[in-house]
Order: structure tokens, then sequence, then C-alpha cells
């Protein structure tokens, strides 16, 4: 299946298909890019299917060259960027070249960073290889590094030109990473698709068959909503952070490394389903069934008690949606009905997030 990205002069395609990776060549010629490719990606994903990718670019003339970062979130940064930059330059590349961005979420936003950069901005193509880039990050052009005072404070809005998603590359995924993708899943079927859901709870999590078509509508959900609010101005792209502002102080309070953002997520989800049920009339039933679902895929339901509400509060405060101190959090109305609303106080989630502590 296809998914068409409608953002004027910045449209693009997103093609799921299993299989693909090894097509990328034709696939990224046939979308109308030219000259030589840069590829990107991290030492993890790179052993696995670097090859693959290298040989069908190669095959079609793109004279791929190779760009490698250690796996992990520490590549997303400013010192990694200038490295790549630097390690393209010395390649030969110029305006003329093109990136494409192999692996997860942290090299998409790199890469993507890179290509808005670079020669002030050059095409790119992302190749996501897991579960949260291939359903969210690779869509939507958000790109960027972290800084030591917060995640992703540097950044460019630069959308891809091509984003080619292929299932079977979840196969090399290690079974951690690959459940802590869907909370950003069930995060989208739960603020636009309540159908979705069950659909959700019938995949095995034990094995890495997901149906193209069930990924390729799930990334319709992030791309329509992109499309209504590219640049996050109009308040609409604010509902993809359902179960991020709690999720967000948990995983900043958390010491580093210890959790997965998705398991974090999975928290911040489980205090904004209750927030729902008490602020905007979410059944128990529609909670619940949500709740279910991830749990289904392992994620943790039930907060650390060495992790202090305060801490979270604390963190949380930090966070760029308290904007002048006003709380806009996102709520269910019902499955598949998302809202923003500025009725939670800080005292409401205080008690959320002790409520984290209770067996569900
Ligand atoms: P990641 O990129 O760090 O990948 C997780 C781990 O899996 C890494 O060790 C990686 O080497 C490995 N890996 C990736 N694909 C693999 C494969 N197919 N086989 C074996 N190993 C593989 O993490 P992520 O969860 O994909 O991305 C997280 C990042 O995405 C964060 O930095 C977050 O801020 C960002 N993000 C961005 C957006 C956006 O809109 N731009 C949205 C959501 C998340
Ligand atoms: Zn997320």
């Amino acid at each position: 299946p296809t998914v068409h990205v409608d953002l004027g002069e910045r449209s693009y395609e997103v093609l799921v298909e299993t299989g693909l990776l090894a097509r990328a060549g034709e696939t990224i010629a046939r979308a109308g890019l030219k000259g030589r490719a840069a590829i990107v990606s991290d030492e993890t994903v790179a052993k696995y299917h670097a090859e693959a990718l290298q040989a069908s670019l190669q095959a079609v003339g793109f004279n791929p060259t190779l760009h490698l970062v250690p796996a992990g979130e520490a590549s997303k940064s400013m010192s990694r960027a200038e490295e790549v930059c630097s390690s393209l330059a010395a390649a030969g590349h110029d305006r003329r070249s093109f990136v494409v961005a192999l692996g997860g979420g942290v090299v998409g936003d790199l890469a993507g960073f890179v290509a808005s950069v670079f020669y002030r901005g050059i095409p790119f193509v992302q190749v996501p290889t897991t579960i949260v880039a291939q359903v969210d990050s690779s869509v939507g052009g958000k790109t960027g590094v972290n800084l030591a005072e917060g995640k992703n404070l540097l950044g460019a809005f630069h959308q891809p030109k091509l984003v080619i998603v292929d299932p079977s590359v979840l196969a090399t995924l290690p079974a951690r990473e690959y459940h802590e993708g869907f909370a950003e899943v069930i995060k989208h079927a739960a603020i636009r698709d309540a159908a979705m859901l069950a659909e959700i709870a019938k995949l095995d999590p034990a094995t890495r068959d997901v149906p193209a078509d069930l990924i390729a509508r799930n990334i319709a959900i992030k791309a329509r909503i992109v499309e209504a609010d590219e640049h996050e101005t109009k308040g609409i792209r604010a509902l993809l952070n359902f179960g991020h502002t709690i999720g967000h102080g948990i995983e900043a309070a958390v010491p580093y490394g210890e959790m997965l953002h998705g398991e974090a997520i999975g928290l911040g989800l489980r205090a904004a389903l209750l927030l729902s049920e008490k602020h905007s009339g979410l059944s128990p039933s529609a909670s619940k069934s949500i709740l279910d679902l991830l749990a289904h895929f392992h994620l943790p339901l039930v907060l650390d008690p060495a992790i202090t509400t305060g801490r979270v509060l604390h963190k949380l405060g930090r966070d760029k949606k308290f904007e002048a101190g006003k709380v806009r959090f996102v709520l269910l109305r019902d499955a598949g009905d998302a809202f923003v609303s500025d009725a939670v106080t800080t005292s409401d989630m205080e008690a959320a997030i002790e409520h984290l502590r209770m067996p569900r």
C-alpha cells in the first residue's frame, strides 16, 4: 500500500511493502531523485540491512557512500551531526546529492537534520527500521538533535522526498524495541480509529508479523494530522502528544537508559486514559480495552515506587507543552476521538501519577 502525504510542493509518498528494501534503488529512481546517495545509518542497523540497500542503490547508479554513527540516543547530537556532515563533504557530496536515512528514529532525526543543513538543505529519503520510525518518526518532517539541556531542542522541519517502509526489516529488531513501538501504534489508533484497536489486538506480539496494510493505515492517521497542521501551529498536531505529557515526565525522571520511550509512553497513556475518564466522559470499558492492548504488548503499566511523583512533576514542568504555565492536555472523549483540553490542572496530573502506582 501507499500513503500519500499531501503538503503542496512538499508532498511525498510512503510506500509500505514487504521486500521493498531490496528494491529501494529503483523505487527512489522512480520517485525522481537524482545524483549520488549518502546512506546514514547506525552500526547495529547497518550490520543487518546496509548491504541490501547499498546494492540496490548501486544497481541503478546512485553510487552510494555509507556514513555510520554508534547506535543509541546519544548519537542525536550536534557533534555527531557535524561529523556526518564532514564525512559527506569528504566523500565529495554536494547540493546534488541526497541522504538516505536507514534506521530507527535516532538515525531518521539525525540524518534528516543533516539533510536540512548540508549545503543549506538537500533532499532525503527515510528507510525506517523500527516500529516507532515506521509509524511515527519517518513521517512528518520533524528532524533534529538533542542538547544537554533537553531532547530535540535543535532542529528543522524538513520533509522527506520518499519514505520506504519494509516490514520485513523488523525481523531483526530486539523484542523489547519491537514491543515499545506499539505504544505509538496504539496511540494513533486511540486518537483517530477505534476500529483499528481491535485489529491490533489480533496481532501476536511474539512474532514480527504486522500486515503491511495495518502499518499503512496507522501511518495514514499521522499523515492526515500532519497535513492539517504541518508546522504544529494550529493545535491539531498536538493530538499526537496523547500520552506524552506525563509520559515525557516519567521518561525524564527515570535514570537514563532504564526505560525505553514507548515504555514511558505506555504509563503516560494509562494516566491520560484515567484523566479522560474523569474530565471528558471516556467510558471505563473503552479505557480498559486500550489498557489491555498496552498490556498485550508487554508494556509496563505500574510506576516504579523509586520514581517519586514530585520528580515526575518537576521534569514535566520543563516540557515545552507547558507554554506560559498553561497545561494543554490531550484527552479522549471516546476511543478514536481525541481533543486538546485545558481543564486538566497540575493537581489532577499529580493524582493521575499517584494512580499509576496501583495495579490496574
Ligand atoms: P532507535 O533509533 O535508537 O532504535 C532503537 C534500537 O534498535 C537501536 O539500538 C537501533 O540500532 C536498533 N535497531 C533499529 N532498527 C533495527 C532493526 N531493524 N534490527 C535490529 N536493530 C535495530 O530508536 P527509535 O525508537 O526507533 O527512535 C527513537 C527516536 O525517535 C527518539 O530520539 C525520538 O525523539 C525520535 N522520534 C522522533 C519523532 C519525529 O517526529 N521526528 C517521533 C517519534 C520519535
Ligand atoms: Zn512518542
